[in-house]
């Protein structure tokens, strides 16, 4: 199911505190925080605040919000120590992405190596 109600969404809970989260990062658009299940030593998301349930349900307009989401990301990366060596981005869609959170949410992975192709 690719919508939940914004009350049922455990990213909107962690966006308003109900929900602990180690935040890294928020401003008026966006916030990160770690990830609670780690696949690398850096694994951040960065969410908006807006309750957008997955890339499918993005509309024209929202193009600076991704983007800002995007900048983000790559400002977390270069104080992370990640620039120089690399890090993923990765933003999951949908049950053969694996997506399981239905809030729209970029994945920063840094600090080991990535296959590519994916699994
Ligand atoms: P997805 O599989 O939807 O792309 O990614 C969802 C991510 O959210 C997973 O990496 C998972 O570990 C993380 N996650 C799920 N529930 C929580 C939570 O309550 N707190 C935090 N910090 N991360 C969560
Ligand atoms: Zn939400």
């Amino acid at each position: 199911m690719a919508t939940a109600p914004e009350g049922n969404c455990i990213f909107c809970r962690i966006r308003d505190g109900s929900i602990p989260s180690k935040r890294v990062f928020e401003d008026d658009r966006v916030l990160a925080f770690e990830d609670v299940d780690p696949k690398a030593p850096t694994h951040l998301l960065v969410i908006p605040r807006e309750h957008i349930p997955s890339m499918n349900e993005l509309v024209p307009g929202q193009e600076a919000l991704v983007g800002h989401m995007v900048l983000v990301a790559s400002q977390l990366a270069k104080a992370r120590g990640h620039a120089d060596g690399g890090y993923r981005v990765a933003l999951n869609c949908n049950a053969d992405a694996g997506q399981t959170v239905f809030h729209l949410h970029l994945h920063l992975l840094g600090g080991r190596r990535f296959d590519w192709p994916p699994g």
